[in-house]
């Protein structure tokens, strides 16, 4: 397999050049955090006041961990370490879960962000020869305009279609020949599931890739998106704290996403005693933000569940790769007693043939005891629905369930089409347990 590079020194850096160039961008990016009250304060208790108070390498551990509580408390300003001036551009979260988060970002910060999303492409081995629609949701949401600009800069065509109107997406898919996607999982499921009703077949695309991210999805979806469309799926890694999307991503080996280790220091932690884990040990990411000026953080807990691979990637780059994010350390079901991650029910599902496209995960009380119901969709080409099929089906997906999660759940079969879609981030979890 061929391999490109964007920028091939950095990213065939050697491992001890690397080392020495992250502690170089440590000791600025400390110097960085220190003109912001949040960290002056949280430094100074550590025993951190200035950037020579990280002498060696392993000093990153002296830095206290930052939660997205701090975040949410640093909200509007707290965390501005440029003046207002020298801001191009400002990402807040949604606020959905409460008070949002805002990362500010200068020109350069941009730029930079845009230069790893650019690297992340050419790593699949796309060009300025291929037509880039980005269906992720522009705005707010970074991986609209993240992906956007790093495409530019390849040269590649972008088509900012951003989330949503199916229809026209199939629409203009077949219009420009769109040759790359970038897409969540469950959305291009769903893009699959209405190409008939558009009246345009497989044969009138000229897709090629697809960059699948910005939720968990497991091997068996990346898969099933694969054969429907005949394409090569890349798992695209990020969160908006850390930029957005760029933090890692799959290069054309498809064996781990490459952690840009030049401008993200990357640990695995226990989530419950914070010690540091080895490589191939699953654990909760944390992530230093090695380069960016406007808004330093270090050491901040992803909450995203993953570990690190050992070994080098056959495409040279020695920046280490990071297994699928297998879940979240807040996403965690308790069923009756038993821990279950969604991820799990996901990996089941979409490994039997005759399910579909679409799922979800329902919990209900039933008494005193939690019932789990697991709906999927059909596949309507392998399943023809005679009832001694649908009981066979049925119990087959149940006694698979079972095996993986230790959990007797009930199974219904949906018609295709027939649950909520969700354009933008897939919610597959309707826990009705605290309501009477
Ligand atoms: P946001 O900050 O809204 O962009 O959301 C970031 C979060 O989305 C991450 O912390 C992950 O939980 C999730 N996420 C993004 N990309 C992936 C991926 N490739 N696989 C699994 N989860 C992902
Ligand atoms: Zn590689």
């Amino acid at each position: 397999m061929k391999t490109s590079y964007w920028e091939k020194e950095i990213e065939t850096i050697d491992r001890t050049s690397l080392k020495k160039l992250q502690l170089k961008r440590l000791k600025e990016s400390v110097a960085v955090a220190l003109k912001t009250p949040f960290y002056k304060a949280r430094l100074k208790k550590a025993g951190i006041t200035g950037p020579d108070d990280i002498k060696h390498w392993e000093d990153y551990k002296k830095i206290p961990f930052t939660t997205k509580d701090d975040l949410r408390e640093c909200y509007p300003n707290g965390l501005l370490a440029v003046p207002m001036d020298d801001v191009v551009r400002l990402h807040t979260s949604s606020g959905t879960t409460g008070t949002p988060t805002v990362i500010y970002h200068t020109k350069k910060d941009i730029d930079n962000w845009s230069d790893l999303i650019a690297r992340c492409i050419v790593a699949t081995g796309a060009t300025e020869k291929d037509i880039f629609q980005n269906m992720m949701s522009y705005g707010m949401f970074t991986g609209g305009l993240g992906l956007h600009y790093g495409a530019e800069k390849v040269g590649m065509t972008v088509i900012p279609m951003g989330g949503g109107n199916t229809k026209r997406q199939i629409q203009l898919m077949k219009d420009f020949g769109t040759t790359v996607l970038h897409i969540t999982p469950s959305y291009i499921l769903h893009i699959h599931s209405k190409l008939a009703e558009c009246g345009v077949k497989l044969e009138d695309l000229k897709l090629k890739k697809a960059y699948l991210g910005a939720e968990p999805y497991s091997e068996n979806t990346r898969k099933k998106a694969e054969d429907l469309f005949q394409i090569d799926a890349y798992n695209s890694y990020g969160l908006s704290e850390m930029n957005g999307p760029g933090v890692a991503f799959e290069c054309v080996h498809k064996c781990g996403m490459h952690v840009w280790e030049d401008t993200y220091l990357v640990e695995v932690i226990d989530p419950k005693t914070g010690e540091s884990l080895p490589e191939e040990k699953e654990g909760e990411l944390v992530f230093t933000q090695l380069v960016r000026r406007a808004t330093p953080l270090l050491r901040y807990r992803s909450r995203d569940i993953a570990c690190i691979r050992k070994g080098q990637c056959a495409c040279k780059r020695t920046h280490r790769r990071l297994s699928r994010i297998t879940g979240r350390t807040d996403d965690m079901l308790i069923i009756n007693g038993v821990n279950v991650y969604p991820s799990q029910i996901e990996e089941v599902v979409m490994r039997i043939p005759e399910v579909g496209t679409n799922y979800q995960i329902c919990l209900e009380k039933e008494g005193t005891l939690d019932k789990l119901i697991v709906k999927v969709e059909i596949y309507s080409k392998l399943f023809k629905g005679e009832l001694s099929e649908v009981d066979s089906l049925k119990n087959r997906i149940k006694e698979e369930l079972r095996a993986a999660i230790i959990i007797h759940p009930a199974v219904e079969l949906h018609e295709p089409g027939s649950l909520p879609v969700f354009e933008g981030k897939a919610k597959r979890v309707v826990d009705n347990r605290a309501k009477l």
